[in-house]
Formats: structure tokens, sequence, C-alpha cells
């Protein structure tokens, strides 16, 4: 796998089987931009994967709107598939800005894990619930988009020679990672995840469930939003520290690891000091796994 570059080619001339990934949102919780930010980015998590030609989103954090006028720019119809991972503002917060929805051409298939005890909210409803005229002036009825909404709170999705798979992760709400594979290669998505502390319904063997997920992924991008320092006194929000990342990942027998859905109070200085230290432990340890913190920006080619 390449390091972070810009220059990856996203035009015609990509293979049939080229897989790529660009980062527009590693922020966790609320947009924090600021100059203590520029480096890894004060977006809320959107992650954008082209396989071959095809077009797959993962979350619609405020990076979605940045990728939304990325992709207008091109001035060609959109398609592409969405998949949430769960409906807290930060995942969402970019949907309405997302310009593609307000242009006739484009074609979304939007997914999702619905939510409440009974799974009696759907997808369509709770976007429709946050453009309703008390959080947002545009109603969802001004979408001019051909959406197709569904949900997936576990199971999987193919088409075309991908695959997705959604698991069940312990976080307030339902909340669900991602496994996305293509030919050969495997990407997993799992932005919000408390992999210690207080009990979630998420079933027996979850942990060894998680790793059997994960197993031998080319690439992860998790939830590191604590320190150890920090966890203690933020148990129960639903979120990891950098250290049990690196421990998931390294049990997985996981290719590269990319700490994600930053603290909004965490500087460009201290992430890359964390990212510094973990690599220490990590190779103190014997562990062959790659760290790095996801940057708005960045582009992975994964298919080198
Ligand atoms: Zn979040
Ligand atoms: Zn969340």
């Amino acid at each position: 796998m390449d390091s972070a570059t810009d220059t990856v080619p996203r035009s015609a001339t990509r293979s049939a089987t080229a897989l790529s990934l660009r980062c527009w949102g590693t922020r966790g919780s609320i947009p924090s931009p600021g100059p203590a930010t520029a480096k890894y980015g004060g977006n809320t998590p959107c992650i954008e994967v082209m396989a071959g030609e095809r077009r797959f989103i993962f979350d619609a954090g405020s990076g979605m709107r940045l990728l939304g006028l990325d992709l207008l720019a091109k001035g060609q119809p959109v398609e592409a598939t969405i998949f949430l991972t769960h409906f807290h503002w930060d995942h969402i917060q970019g949907f309405p800005f997302f310009g593609p929805l307000y242009r006739p051409s484009s074609r979304l298939e939007i997914i999702g894990p619905s939510q409440g005890d009974r799974g009696e909210m759907d997808v369509q409803s709770l976007f429709a619930g946050q453009m309703g005229p008390i959080y947002f002036p545009v109603p969802f009825q001004a979408i001019s988009a051909e959406c197709r909404f569904d949900h997936l709170n576990e199971g999987s999705w193919e088409r075309d020679g991908v695959a997705v798979r959604a698991m069940r992760v312990r976080h307030p709400s339902y909340a669900v990672g991602y496994r996305f594979d293509f030919a050969g290669k495997s990407i997993c998505f799992i932005p919000d995840n408390e992999l210690l502390g207080e009990s979630y319904p998420t079933g027996p063997r979850w942990r060894e469930r998680l790793v059997e997920f994960l197993s031998g992924a080319d690439l992860l991008i998790h939830d590191a939003m604590y320190t150890e320092e920090e966890y203690p006194s933020r148990v129960t929000w639903g979120h990891s520290t950098f250290r049990q990342s690196v421990d998931l990942a390294h049990e997985a027998g996981v290719g590269t690891l990319l700490f994600y859905h930053h603290d909004p109070e965490r500087t460009d200085v201290a992430l890359a000091a964390q990212v510094d230290r973990m690599r220490k432990v990590a190779a103190a340890e014997g562990m062959t796994l790659r760290i790095d913190a996801a940057a708005e920006g960045h582009v992975l080619d994964l298919q080198e």
C-alpha cells in the first residue's frame, strides 16, 4: 500500500480492480476547524471508497459537503452507494449539504442500520426527520436525486464483486462497523466503538466475533478517540483508546491501522505524538502492524 498521496489517479484510467480510499472527514463528535487541527482535519466522518469505477461513501459527516463539491466539479451524473454506521450528529450532519442530492441526474443508494427497539425507525425517516423545519430550512422533499433507502443492521450487501458486511458494535444507539471486500483486498470502517467499558446489547462472544470480522483486513479505520489516561473519565461514552485499537488490530492480523474519530480537543501535535508513541509500543512488542492517523485529504491506494 502506498503512503498518503494526493496523486492517485481518479480518472477513466483506473483499472477495473483498482481500490482506493479518500478521507473527507476524520474528526469525532463536532467539526473542529482551526490552525491546531489543520493537518489531520476538522471535518466529521466521511470516507470515499472507489472500487474500479464504482463509488462508495461511508458516513455523512461534515466532510461530505466537500466530497459533494468535488463530485459536482467533475460535471458527471453522480452515482454512489452510501453506508451509514449510525445516526449521531457527527455522522449525518453533512448529508443535507451534499450537493448531488439536489441534482435529478444523481442516483444514490443509502443504507444504514434501522433504529428503535424493534427497528421501527427506518433510514429514510431518520434523514427526513433531520431535515424537518425545526432543524433545517430546506425540506427533505427538495431532494431531487433518485434515492433508494434501505437498512442493514447485521448481514451483508453484495453486488458486482463488492461485498460489504455489517456488524453491530459497542456504541449508544444501534451502531455498526463495516467490512468492505473487493478484488482480494479489504477495508474495515469502525468509527465509533467502545472496546472495553460497560455492557452493550451486542450478543455473546462479541470480541471474538469482532476479531473474526476484521481478520486479515488490509486496512482498519478504527475509533481511537482517547488516551489511556483520559479513558477512565469517559467510560460509556462509546469510544476507545489508541492502545485498545492497536491491540484489536494486532489480534485480528490487520495490515494497517488508521486511528480515526479524533477528539475535537486533540491538536495535530498531540495526535502525531500519539502515533509516534503507539508505533514505539507496537515495535517493542514485536507487532508487524503499520500505524498512522487518518488525515483529511489523505488518499490510499490499496491495489499496489
Ligand atoms: Zn461519532
Ligand atoms: Zn456516535
